[in-house]
């Protein structure tokens, strides 16, 4: 099934430690609560959400009950959770969730970028993506990492080989353009001196720079 990566939000864009969505443990139920708590926090951006997405992974800010502390919560950080979108039958958009399409873009029209907004939706504790840290039945939480820091980075790790990829093809673009441009300067000839053939556009400064 087609999923989406939802991390950015409208307002936490390359601040994704700012993330505002949260995944709220309920040690009755044993599930987590993924809400959009405001406008701000709807995912956005999001590839494969307007149209074909079936699930998404849902970056969040875990929050944990305290027991006996007087019904306070803990902060955990952000982590990531596997939040199911629409139907896997009729592809209709699941109870809870509201989806739109961010429009039309200057390019990438074939990826189909949408917004995701969450109200309360539950999924089940196995949709946690726990290899950097896990909760356990009574809601404790456990990690191998000592710190939010340290999770996060090792969460955010697995994003360094796309972020160089996408650098590195925007290079490659780059280098075909020029060479499309360039050999369209030599060939293209307008203007020239009296009585004379005109000259190559590759040869006015301007055309060069
Ligand atoms: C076509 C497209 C597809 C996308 N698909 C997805 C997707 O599938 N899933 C998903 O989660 N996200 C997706 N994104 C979102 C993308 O990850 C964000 O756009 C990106 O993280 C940057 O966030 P922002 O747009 O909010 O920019 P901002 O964070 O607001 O940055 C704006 C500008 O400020 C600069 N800036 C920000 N902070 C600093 C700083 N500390 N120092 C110096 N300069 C800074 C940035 O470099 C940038 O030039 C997509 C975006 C686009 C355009």
């Amino acid at each position: 099934y087609p999923g989406c990566f939802a991390m950015t939000e409208l307002h936490h864009g390359s601040n994704v430690q700012g993330l505002q969505t949260t995944a709220t443990f309920d040690p009755v139920t044993d599930e987590f609560v993924i809400n959009t708590p405001n406008d701000g926090a709807i995912k956005w951006w999001i590839g494969n959400a307007a149209v074909h997405g079936k699930f998404a992974t849902v970056f969040a800010r875990l929050i944990l009950p305290l027991q006996g502390m007087g019904g306070g919560s803990a902060d955990m950080g952000v982590h990531a959770s596997i939040v199911p979108i629409r139907n896997l039958k009729t592809h209709s958009v699941l109870p809870g969730i509201e989806i739109n399409d961010c429009g039309h873009k200057i390019g990438l029209n074939g990826v189909d970028n949408g917004a995701l907004r969450f109200h309360s939706v539950r999924i089940p504790r196995d949709n946690l993506l726990n290899r950097f840290g896990d909760v356990s039945r009574d809601g404790k939480y456990t990690s191998s990492l000592p710190t939010i820091n340290k999770r996060f980075a090792a969460t955010l790790g697995e994003l360094v080989g796309g972020r160089v990829g996408l650098a590195y093809s925007s290079v490659g673009v780059l280098k075909i353009a020029v060479t499309i441009a360039v050999r369209y300067s030599l060939l293209r000839q307008q203007f020239g001196p009296p009585k004379q053939p005109e000259v190559s556009i590759l040869d006015y400064q301007s055309q060069q720079h």
